[in-house]
């Protein structure tokens, strides 16, 4: 054997499983694919966050969608053949439409609260164990609202399922904003303040995450791998470069991970949300934590260096489809209305990544079959980067046999 474990994917749920396989005494690979760039952990907006997980009202219930995806400059949108494809009944959007609904929402976001208070704790030792370079800000976040009626109609849901949570949010005036934000524009009305947000930057945690992992001894090949399979003795990992042996192999290949169930026969709806990221040269001005504009669903942050990061959208498109460079234009000239930055901003980077989506809001992470040796962890969608540590925990669960009763809402044979 190669290895007690193959982790296949090297985006921070890959090599979070990694390491923590690692530190229990298991010998581990990572087949990590092209590079760190190509996976969505790259790019994120780096919140480590509980706001994805609430009941949004704007998203609630189908035509909403609909209208949001059919508007001009829409953060939400789709490549029309996977509109059409996915809306005919049993499809992504026909199951993720109906389950619309506040108390699905709020179940969901109920489930994933408990985990998100533990990944946070999670990452704060990592980052500090592991001597990360993370830039790692623990001032919270600001949601940021522009349009009054927004406002009132977001911020008393969020409070409200926030505090049935634990989670801390207060509820802030324009004043209060701007004093927590200087560089918001007048125009702000109010916001959310999310005191227990942290933000790291995530380009820089993930190239520290490799080296720490390798300096520890676990070997990661930046090779794609092209099948998983397995057999009575164990799991076999082919990349057209190297064949791999090992006892367990954990596919962890966010929205990549839809090509290996295809070859392995299994039927795990799973799309790319893709998400943009670009990033300016440094400026003069800085950012006392990071902003989420809310009316246009951007999210403002910026590097220890001075460079801001802008990230955006929800694309329903092939992981590997070219990046939309109007998408980026669009973003730039939107958040000139939200903050009060130099008239002039130069690109000096610009990204696109691929969130893994699955239509029931939450990730899937389990055996593809009751005994079997192929464990899958993805569909973490919006809360990959901040969800990471936990899942890992269940995957370490899963291969040495431990209960976790947590496991039955992300079983991959739930569909
Ligand atoms: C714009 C944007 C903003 C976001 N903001 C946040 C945020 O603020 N907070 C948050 O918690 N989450 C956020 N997310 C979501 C988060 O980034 C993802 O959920 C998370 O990164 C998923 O991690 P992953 O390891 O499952 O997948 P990925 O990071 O996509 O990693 C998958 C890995 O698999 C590799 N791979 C692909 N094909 C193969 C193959 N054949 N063989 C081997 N390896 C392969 C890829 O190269 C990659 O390394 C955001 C996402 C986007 C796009």
């Amino acid at each position: 054997m190669d290895a007690d474990v193959v982790v296949v994917g090297g985006g921070f749920v890959g090599l979070q499983t990694a390491y923590r396989l690692h530190k229990a005494g298991f010998r581990v690979v990572v087949v990590g694919g092209e590079a760190p760039r190509k996976g969505a952990s790259w790019g994120n907006a780096g919140l480590i966050h509980q706001g994805s997980a609430t009941t949004v009202p704007e998203i609630m219930g189908f035509w909403r969608v609909v209208r949001l995806a059919l508007r001009r400059g829409s953060y939400i949108s789709s490549n029309p053949w996977i509109a059409l494809k996915e809306s005919l009944p049993g499809g992504w959007i026909w199951r993720y439409a109906r389950g619309l609904k506040r108390e699905e929402m709020a179940r969901r976001g109920a489930i994933l609260a408990g985990f998100i208070l533990e990944s946070k704790r999670l990452w704060l030792d990592l980052i500090k164990g592991e001597d990360l370079d993370a830039e790692l800000l623990t001032a919270g976040s600001i949601e940021a609202y522009f349009s009054e009626e927004l406002f009132s109609l977001e911020s008393r849901v969020l409070a409200e399922d926030m505090a049935e949570r634990g989670y801390r949010v207060d509820i802030v005036d324009a004043e209060g904003c701007r004093e927590l934000e200087p560089l918001l524009s007048e125009n702000v009305v109010g916001g959310i303040y999310y005191v227990d947000d942290a933000w790291i930057n995530p380009a820089k945690t993930l190239n520290s995450f490799i080296s720490a992992i390798e300096r520890m001894g676990v070997k990661i090949l930046w090779e794609r791998a092209e099948k998983a399979s397995e057999d009575r003795e164990g799991v076999s990992v082919e990349t057209g470069k190297t064949s791999l042996r090992g006892e367990y192999v954990v596919l962890a290949l966010g929205a990549w991970t839809g090509r290996l169930f295809k070859s392995l026969g299994v039927k795990i709806p799973l799309i790319a949300g893709r998400g943009y990221l670009a990033v300016t040269e440094p400026v003069s001005q800085r950012l006392s934590r990071p902003v989420f504009y809310a009316d246009e669903k951007i999210v403002i942050s910026q590097t220890s260096e001075g460079n801001l990061r802008f990230t955006s959208y929800f694309e329903l498109n092939a992981p590997d489809a070219p990046i939309d460079r109007s998408k980026i234009i669009r973003m730039l000239q939107k958040v000139k209305g939200a903050l009060n930055l130099p008239d002039k901003l130069s690109v000096m980077d610009e990204w696109v990544g691929s969130r893994p989506c699955i239509p029931d809001g939450l990730p899937v992470i389990g055996r593809l079959s009751e005994k079997g040796r192929i464990v899958v962890a993805t569909g973490l969608c919006r809360l990959g980067l901040t969800l990471s540590p936990s899942t890992a925990i269940l995957v370490e669960d899963i291969i040495t046999g431990r209960d976790n009763p947590a496991l039955r809402y992300f079983s991959p044979t739930r569909f």
